[in-house]
């Protein structure tokens, strides 16, 4: 039977809850447990999918093709058994969408429908199926103590907490320790106040995670315990970390992982071998130097919105022994800028994006890479401008565009699979075997790597599975004109033969790929593309400084 450790949060929001929940799942699979993690997050839109990554972040994309909340990406970056699936997360919205749906088809019968037990039932049963085969799931609440629409999470936990009993749940409760400069204090008050507002809806918590800037004396833990009902040794202090790759050792020092294995009456597991993650902290603050790598992309203002690449990026510092400093580079402001702004960087990234904005001035730094010889990467859009970039310059075809953006263009390097098949008059007949609109390529898929390409050494292998999140592709019949030019196309996807990877030889590093290899790289264990590319934005800095 699956054990449950249900995370709220109090004070403030964006305390790290969801770091902190992949912390200690990551501590109890060093302890030799199977864990997995599930976010429920309080809002009405019924997926990420199409949700602003202005405002919400990054959309993390699971194996299965579900696009999800960012802290996915944290619970795979952490954990190194499982893999997120569409079970992982859910809104409020996809709830109420489920319920109404039920309701339209009339499986109530007419009776009444409500918040409890209809909408409560349903959340419980996808917590339920979601911790289906782990020793323990951890499940994330998102929103804060108190807010109207986290309601119904936080009552089907209490219900799922009452029915599952003492020794297969628990609740971890984050919360903030402000200091007030004045009394050169830290302050407990919020932190009781947060604890009785769980308790106000029938939820005790079993172990508070305090989050501090400050070192916190045992009165203090002592006197938060008292005033919470909590055992004084279930208060965790999370002071500030230089990286949040260091809190399953903190968390392993103060014992959250022995708490938690007594309460669900785990005996005589290992110990946690927490080393590699050691490993990963002592590269992050002993780099040997610093790269910097531009990123041309459009979200510059939230950084959030790539946190997948930020993230990959800092991997392969860690493989390469260098800190990477990347600077945004507002892809705009290069159509009229003087692209000398790009003169510092050791390497070149244009990752993924949607629409045209921003498109020239990502193309103009892709041609300053491929021109001056600067370690190029280029991620999903970014291989596609990068295709178009060397048809218009070096194959010409002044005109290349993507139908994205140039709907009548005579060259459309880039299209819908649709669109080109309807060019052949081969649409029909592919329609009446599958089903292939307008819709987006999404979640791992299989790619063949061909012999002799840079991309097939990078990864040392012939077949490599990666995720997807794209409507266009490059259309097939450009690939001869551009390889008679140079350009390489260095893989294919497996069931379709689309065009997957390229790369353009005679230039120290340039591989630009459809695909999403962000999603997949851990602070462990790295991603090759990343730490290939990292390695040789080492050279170039190392011929240039
Ligand atoms: N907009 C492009 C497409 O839909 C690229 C998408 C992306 O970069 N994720 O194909």
């Amino acid at each position: 039977m699956t054990h449950f450790i249900f995370v709220t949060g109090g004070v403030v929001s964006s305390l790290g809850k969801g770091i902190s929940a992949a912390s200690v799942a990551a501590l109890l699979e060093a302890r030799g447990l199977s864990v997995t993690m599930v976010k429920m997050d309080p809002y009405i839109n019924v997926d990420p999918g199409t949700m602003s990554p202005f405002q919400h972040g990054e959309v993390f994309v699971t194996e299965d093709g579900a696009e999800t909340d960012l802290d996915l990406g944290y619970y795979e970056r952490f954990l190194r058994r499982a893999k997120m699936t569409k079970l992982n997360n859910f809104t409020s919205g996809r709830v109420y969408q489920d319920v109404l749906n039920k309701e339209r088809r009339g499986d109530y019968l007419g009776g009444t429908v409500q918040v409890i037990p209809h909408i409560t039932d349903n959340i419980k049963a996808r917590v339920l199926r979601a911790g289906e085969g782990y020793d323990v799931a951890i499940v994330e609440i998102g929103g804060t103590v108190g807010d109207i629409e986290s309601l119904p999470f936080m009552e089907s936990v209490r219900q799922l907490m009452v029915e599952l009993g003492d020794k297969h749940s628990m609740l971890m409760h984050l919360t903030l320790l402000p200091y007030v400069r004045s009394a050169a204090e830290l302050k407990t008050k919020p932190t009781q106040h947060s604890v009785k507002e769980l308790l106000s809806i029938g939820i005790q918590p079993d172990i508070l995670i305090c989050r501090t800037e400050h070192d916190v004396d045992a009165d203090t833990t002592r006197k938060i315990a008292l005033f919470t009902n909590v055992q004084a040794r279930a208060v965790i202090v999370c002071k500030d970390a230089k990286t949040i790759y260091q809190i399953p050792r903190n968390f392993s020092e103060q014992n959250v992982d022995d708490l938690i294995c007594e309460r669900f009456g785990f005996h005589d597991l290992p110990e946690a071998d927490l080393s590699d993650w050691d490993q990963v902290c002592e590269a992050l603050f002993n780099p040997e130097y610093t790269v910097r790598v531009a990123m041309v992309g459009k979200y510059i203002e939230l950084p959030d919105a790539y946190k997948s690449v930020n993230e990959a990026l800092l991997h392969a510092g860690i493989q390469n022994r260098v800190k990477v400093q990347i600077d945004y580079v507002d892809a705009e402001g290069l159509e009229s800028q003087d692209i000398s702004v790009l003169s510092t960087a050791d390497a070149i990234l244009v990752p993924g994006g949607f629409g045209e904005r921003g498109t020239e001035g990502k193309m103009a730094a892709i041609r300053y890479a491929r021109e001056q010889g600067i370690p190029f990467l280029g991620i999903c859009l970014g291989m596609q401008l990068a295709v178009i970039e060397y048809a218009r310059n070096v194959a010409g075809m002044p005109e290349a565009s993507s139908t994205e953006f140039n709907r009548s263009t005579k060259y459309p390097l880039i299209g819908l699979i649709t669109e080109w098949m309807d060019e052949r008059g081969e649409l029909q007949q592919r329609h009446a075997e599958s089903d292939l609109g307008g819709t987006m390529r999404l979640g791992a898929q299989k790619s063949e790597l061909v012999a002799g390409t840079k991309t097939r050494e990078v990864y040392g292998k012939a077949e490599i599975t990666e995720r997807h999140r794209h409507r266009y592709e490059m259309n097939d019949r450009f690939i001869e004109p551009l390889a008679e030019a140079g350009m390489v196309v260095s893989g294919y996807s497996a069931d379709q033969h689309l065009v997957e990877t390229i790369e353009i030889p005679n230039h120290p590093w340039f591989i630009a790929v459809q695909f999403h290899p962000e999603f997949t790289s851990s602070p462990r264990d790295g991603h090759p593309l990343f730490a290939r590319f990292i390695e040789a934005a080492k050279k170039q800095y190392q011929n240039t400084k």
